[in-house]
This record gives C-alpha cells, sequence and structure tokens, in this order.
C-alpha cells in the first residue's frame, strides 16, 4: 500500500496471524500458536512496528540469555551482554564470563572454528551447508560438550531441530548476525495477545489505504498462461482472482501442493522440494501459583523443551503476580527432526 498499489490479501483461515494467530477459550484465556520473541536483528521486523507506530508494544528484556541448568533443576545460568561493549567483543565477553557452562580450554577450542565465519563472512556461511552442525563440529574439533550445552538449545531454538539434521550455514548465518549487531541477541516481548497488539494494526494499515484484508479465503491453484505466466488465482469457493502481480505467503508444505506442475523443473521453483516442514507443539500451563519469578525467555536445553516463559511475568497483558502461565515450545516433534 505504502508504494501506492492496492493489494488485497487473502487468509485461508478464520484468524489472521499464521503461526503468530492466537484464540480466545471458553474462560477468556488466549492460546496462542506460538511462543514469540523478537531479536534486535531483526530490522524488517523493528521498521513494521516503527511504521506502524507501535514500538512501545515491544517490552525489552535485560540483554542476556538464560539457560536452565541440565545437572540443577530449578536453576539457571546466563550469558550477560554488557552495556556499552561493541559487538562482536560483548558475544565473546558474554561467553567469557559465564563460569558455569564452559570450561576455559572449552571456550578456546570453540573460538578458532568460528573465527572464518567474521572474517570470510557469507561465503564461507555458505560453503559450509553440506554439513550438519555434529558434522562441523567433528570437523574442527570441537568438544561434544559444546553442543550439549549450546548447539542443542541453538538449534532447536532457530530452526526446531536438532544439530545433526540442521546445516551448519544455518547457525553460522544465525550467530554472524548477532556476532555483528551490537543488540542483536536482545530480546523482546509483544506486551499482548497477537492479533489485537500486532495483526489488527497491521490490518488497519492496509485498509486506510485502500487494500484490503479478507479471512476464509482459501486459494485452490495458480492457473497458468501458455508461457507458463500466472492468467489467474481460482480460489476454494470458485472464484476468479485477477491481480498485477501475485504473491504467495504460504508454508513451503502448501506450495508444494498448490504448485503448477508446469513450474516443477524450472531451477528456482525446484529448490522447494529440498524443504520441510517441521512440526512444532507450544503448550500453555496455568498454575494456581507464581513460580520461580524469570522475566525472560528460558532456553531448556532438554531433549524436546526447547524455549519457554512465564508470561505473567513476561508479558503485560496476561500479568499476574500470584499465579503463572508458563508458554512452552515442544520440538522438534517429528523423527524426521529429531
Ligand atoms: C511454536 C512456534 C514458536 C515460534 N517462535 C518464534 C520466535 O520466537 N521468533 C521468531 O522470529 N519466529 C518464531 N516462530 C516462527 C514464526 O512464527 C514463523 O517464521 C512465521 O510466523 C512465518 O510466517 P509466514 O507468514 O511465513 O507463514 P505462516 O505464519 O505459516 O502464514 C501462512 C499463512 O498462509 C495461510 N494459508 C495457507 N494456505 C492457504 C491458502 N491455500 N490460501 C490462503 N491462505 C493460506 C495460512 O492460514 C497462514 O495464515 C515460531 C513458530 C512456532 C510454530
Amino acid at each position: 500500500v505504502d508504494a501506492g498499489h492496492e493489494p488485497i490479501v487473502y487468509e485461508a483461515r478464520d484468524v489472521l496471524g499464521g503461526k503468530v494467530s492466537a484464540w480466545q477459550d471458553e474462560d477468556g484465556d488466549w492460546i496462542e500458536t506460538g511462543l514469540h520473541i523478537f531479536f534486535g536483528a531483526y530490522p524488517n521486523m523493528m521498521n513494521l512496528f516503527a511504521e506502524l507506530n507501535i514500538e512501545d508494544r515491544l517490552q525489552w528484556k535485560r540483554h542476556q540469555m538464560i539457560f536452565a541448568m541440565q545437572e540443577l533443576p530449578g536453576e539457571f545460568t546466563t550469558f550477560d551482554f554488557l552495556e556499552g561493549v561493541p559487538a562482536p567483543l560483548n558475544f565473546a565477553l558474554a561467553i567469557l564470563l559465564n563460569q558455569q557452562m564452559l570450561t576455559m580450554p572449552e571456550k578456546l577450542q570453540t573460538a578458532p572454528p568460528l573465527l572464518p565465519m567474521l572474517v570470510e563472512g557469507q561465503k564461507f556461511i555458505d560453503q559450509q551447508d553440506d554439513m550438519s552442525v555434529l558434522e562441523f563440529m567433528e570437523k574442527y574439533g570441537m568438544p561434544d560438550r559444546i553442543n550439549e550445552e549450546v548447539f542443542v538449545a541453538m538449534a532447536k531454538a532457530l530452526d526446531f531441530i536438532d544439530p545433526d539434521k540442521l546445516s551448519m550455514t544455518v547457525v553460522l548465518t544465525a550467530m554472524n548476525r548477532f556476532l555483528n549487531e551490537t543488540d542483536g541477541l536482545q530480546m523482546a516481548f509483544l506486551d499482548g495477545n497477537q492479533p489485537d497488539r500486532l495483526c489488527a494494526p497491521m490490518k488497519e494499515h492496509i485498509e486506510q489505504r485502500g487494500g484490503k484484508v479478507l479471512l476464509n479465503s482459501p486459494m485452490d491453484k495458480f492457473v497458468l498462461n501458455e508461457d507458463r505466466t500466472i492468467k489467474h488465482i481460482l480460489m476454494r469457493d470458485g472464484s476468479i482472482v485477477e491481480a498485477d502481480e501475485y504473491i504467495s505467503a504460504v508454508p513451503c508444505d502448501i506450495m508444494k501442493r498448490i504448485m503448477p506442475k508446469e513450474w516443477a523443473n524450472d531451477p528456482f521453483f525446484r529448490q522447494i522440494d529440498e524443504l520441510e516442514g517441521i512440526p512444532v507443539i507450544n503448550i500453555h500451563m496455568w498454575f494456581d501459583r507464581k513460580l520461580l519469578n524469570v522475566d525472560h525467555l528460558c532456553f531448556s536445553r532438554s531433549p524436546l523443551l526447547s524455549v519457554y516463559a512465564d508470561m505473567s511475568t513476561t508479558c503485560k497483558e496476561y500479568k499476574d503476580d500470584d499465579r503463572s502461565m508458563l508458554s512452552l515450545v515442544f520440538a522438534p516433534c517429528s523423527p524426521l527432526a529429531g
């Protein structure tokens, strides 16, 4: 809309947001599809919040990462990013200053294989794509404990799969991004439910400028011209949509289903064969009492639980001083991924 187009968004379901959608149950409690964190290193998302004038809805947390201690249930250890220290020094210091996760020799053994990422950048990073995180670690002689202490949590949080399945390129790309931006790893929670606090202002912005956002409007298929360009879109209710430009934003598994067979051998579209959705489960737990008060995201480091947070502490709308509400992300939830 800002560029002068008249966009029409067709959403299949009766709720906006996709994986950031949420519903209220019969008691009025919000059920979120997923616990969501916004990192400082999300420039497009930050621009979106600024353009919608809703930056105050991001609740920024202390610049640190909190890890549950594997051998000490109920205890946490942190990577603390010191204020005023620029990237990547702040990241290096955060790791060096933590005494509970890695020993000094382990830290020293970890750094050299990661240095080319900083020096050579994306070229080196892309070259590691044929190796999983575990294979990369083995090749460069990184200690096994780095995997247990750091990479399992990181792989799950980044892509919901285990380090033996995840490409090292994914981990390095994220690390490089976070390492180069002083506030890249700082995390924010949205201050309330996602439909009202994030999706509604986006819809309003589009509609006020002449666009439309339609719910319950699933598309069925692309109908092509002879030259394989799009003639129109056939909706599931039988109606036809014609436009100057078509932008598809469906998940990869759905795109595979609706993609015309005429595009299957196109080198650009063929790459989608390599992509596969990973099942993830988000669970909400309401307690009749307040648990340990951590105002942040916690990395669990268990084989199944990825990250979790007490939303009664981290999120303004769900605030409750007497009862906790945990939101927990379980991944990977398929044999394929872990
Ligand atoms: C549990 C969980 C936790 C997460 N936590 C984080 C986090 O902390 N930080 C982070 O950055 N990311 C997180 N993510 C990832 C993030 O949610 C996704 O990357 C992001 O929402 C993907 O957005 P999308 O628009 O590409 O796809 P989606 O959100 O999947 O949206 C696709 C939309 O297409 C619609 N659609 C499908 N088929 C059709 C059709 N035929 N016609 C019309 N519409 C159709 C769907 O209904 C859906 O609304 C998390 C994801 C999950 C599941």
